[in-house]
C-alpha cells in the first residue's frame, strides 16, 4: 500500500461529507462530519457530538453506525470541518486512526496533504502501530 491520488468515486465521498457538514458548534469546538464507504458500497455519514463531559469524533460516530447497522467493514473514510466558517477536508485524529485500524486493518483514509487530497492505509497513517486485533476485530 502507498499514498495514492484519490479517485472520482473517492471525491464523491468527500462531497457527501461536505453535504453532511453543518456548522452546529461555536468555536473553539469544531463541527466535523465524516463519510465512510463500506466494502459493500454502502455510504454512511456522521457528525461529531459533544456533551459537557466529552466530545465524540465524527469518525467514532461513523464506526458505531457501521458496527450496529452494516455487515461490511469501512474501506474508505473522509472527514471535513468548518474552520473559521470555511469547510475543509481534515485528517482523522490519532485516536480515530488507531481505533479504525484496530477494527478494520484494511481501512483507508482520505488525507489532506501538501500535494492535495490523497488516500492511504494503516501503514502510512500509523506506521509500526500497535494492532489490538491482529487480522481485524471478529
Ligand atoms: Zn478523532
Amino acid at each position: 500500500m502507498s499514498i495514492k491520488v484519490i479517485s472520482e468515486d473517492d471525491k464523491k465521498l468527500v462531497k457527501v461529507a461536505l453535504e453532511r457538514l453543518d456548522n452546529s458548534f461555536d468555536e473553539p469546538l469544531q463541527s466535523v462530519a465524516c463519510a465512510a464507504r463500506t466494502k459493500n458500497g454502502d455510504i454512511i455519514t456522521a457528525m461529531n457530538f459533544k456533551h459537557y463531559a466529552f466530545v465524540t469524533c465524527a469518525e467514532m460516530a461513523a464506526l458505531a453506525i457501521v458496527q450496529n447497522e452494516y455487515d461490511s467493514p469501512i474501506e474508505l473514510i473522509t472527514s471535513v470541518r468548518y474552520i473559521h466558517g470555511v469547510p475543509e477536508v481534515i485528517n482523522a485524529c490519532g485516536r480515530c486512526r488507531q481505533v479504525l485500524i484496530d477494527h478494520w486493518p484494511d481501512v483507508n483514509f482520505v488525507l489532506k496533504t501538501d500535494d492535495g487530497l490523497r488516500k492511504a492505509g494503516a501503514q502510512e497513517v500509523l506506521p509500526y502501530t500497535y494492532i489490538h486485533y491482529p487480522g481485524g476485530k471478529k
